[in-house]
């Protein structure tokens, strides 16, 4: 590639360079076929190979027994997801447990309150987010609690998470879904769109318990059913093919790099990089989360004290090539994304830049 940028984008956001590379390959053909992965069947032998190793290698990088669980492919992004989970697990009078952590959160508990009795068992929003609910409370008998596991907008993260006992805990994973090593076990049903670190925008990737799956409700229509994917694999309907195949590609390139291991370490020391530079920077610069334990490795988001620098700085990031550093636009301020495949020379050139413009500056 000609010039690559540092792109600190929430999503859609950087992609491994192989990944591209062999991606590109794939568009002109694939494997010899006579045929660009564009144009291939998706009941074709070409595209089934794609789509089993997509599959595997998700539940194989996750550590999950493929007995216990399944990965469905679908379209709609985390939103769809927001009212997909309550459609197919709750009723009236059936109640479930969110703890709203963030902006994404409340928007899960809101489109749960079409379906049942969606209740908010914690929320840090008097807190503006800067940290995560210390606690929740509980619904006996509730049918799953739900939580976000990194908030995209705020820049916090779960590392311990919830106990939620025998209740199934159901996460949006949008943004730190193979980020890091977790227990994913924990978990009854995991979703996010594949567009911050592992692919592009375009397929859903839900990851749960078959169990738990073939205990949802079965009077709604097919194609929102997660019963009619597991039982087609996916395959129900034409599923985004394209997207799928780079995932296929992303998680051999997670698998080749150490597995998440090699990749939660990498990303444990770019965060430290920067939140170490912007505490050395306080008060000139301000991590927005003042909860250390709560920062994410992900999204590391921070405000300059003197708001009207904020154009000179923005203009600084430009001329040295490091795009997408405009915080989301309800919180303002700055935001740096750092996904998986985010170089650490990028978090180098972005905290020595800092450093510089405070020298200067302050
Ligand atoms: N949840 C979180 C945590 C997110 O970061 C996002 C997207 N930024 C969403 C949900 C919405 O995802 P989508 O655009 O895939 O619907």
């Amino acid at each position: 590639m000609s010039h690559r940028i540092y792109n600190f984008s929430a999503g859609p956001a950087i992609l491994p360079e192989p990944v591209l590379q062999e991606a590109a390959e794939g568009v002109r053909e694939i494997n010899g076929s006579g045929m660009s992965v564009l144009e291939v069947s998706h009941r074709g032998k070409d595209y089934e190979t794609i789509h089993t190793d997509a599959e595997t290698r998700m539940l194989r990088v996750m550590s999950l027994d493929p007995t216990e669980y399944a990965v469905l492919f679908m379209g709609g992004g985390a939103s769809q997801q927001f009212a997909q989970v309550p459609q197919n697990f709750l009723k009236p009078g059936v109640t479930a447990d969110y703890v709203v952590s963030g902006d994404w959160g409340a928007k899960a508990l809101s489109e749960a309150k079409h379906y049942g009795d969606a209740r908010e068992a914690a929320s840090s929003k008097a807190e503006k987010y800067a940290e995560l609910p210390k606690s929740f409370t509980q619904t006996p008998g509730a049918r799953y609690v739900h939580i976000t596991t990194n908030n995209t907008i705020e820049g916090t993260e779960y590392f311990e998470l919830p106990d939620t006992g025998d209740t199934p805990l159901i996460a949006d994973m949008s943004s730190d879904y193979l980020a890091l090593r977790r227990d994913y076990s924990k978990f009854t049903l995991m979703y996010g769109g594949a567009q911050k670190n592992i692919g592009p925008a375009g397929v859903t990737i839900v990851v749960g318990r078959k169990a738990f799956f073939e205990s949802a409700n079965t009077d709604l229509p097919k194609i929102y059913s997660y019963k009619t994917f597991l039982e087609s694999r996916s395959l129900y309907n034409t599923p985004p093919t394209f997207p799928i195949y780079v995932v296929g590609l992303v998680l051999k390139w997670i698998e080749g790099e150490g597995g998440l291991d090699a990749i939660e370490a990498r990303n444990r020391h770019k965060a430290a990089l920067l939140y170490n530079t912007l505490d050395d920077l306080t008060p000139f610069f301000q991590p927005s989360v003042t909860e250390k334990a709560d920062r994410s490795l992900m999204n590391v988001t921070w405000r300059l004290h003197d708001e009207a620098l904020e154009p000179d700085l923005l203009a600084e990031f430009k001329k040295a090539g490091m795009q997408n550093l405009k915080g989301h636009r309800s919180v303002g301020g700055f935001r740096a994304s750092i996904y998986n495949a985010f170089p650490e020379d990028g978090v180098r050139a972005l905290a020595d830049l800092l450093h510089d413009f405070v020298k200067r500056k302050g």
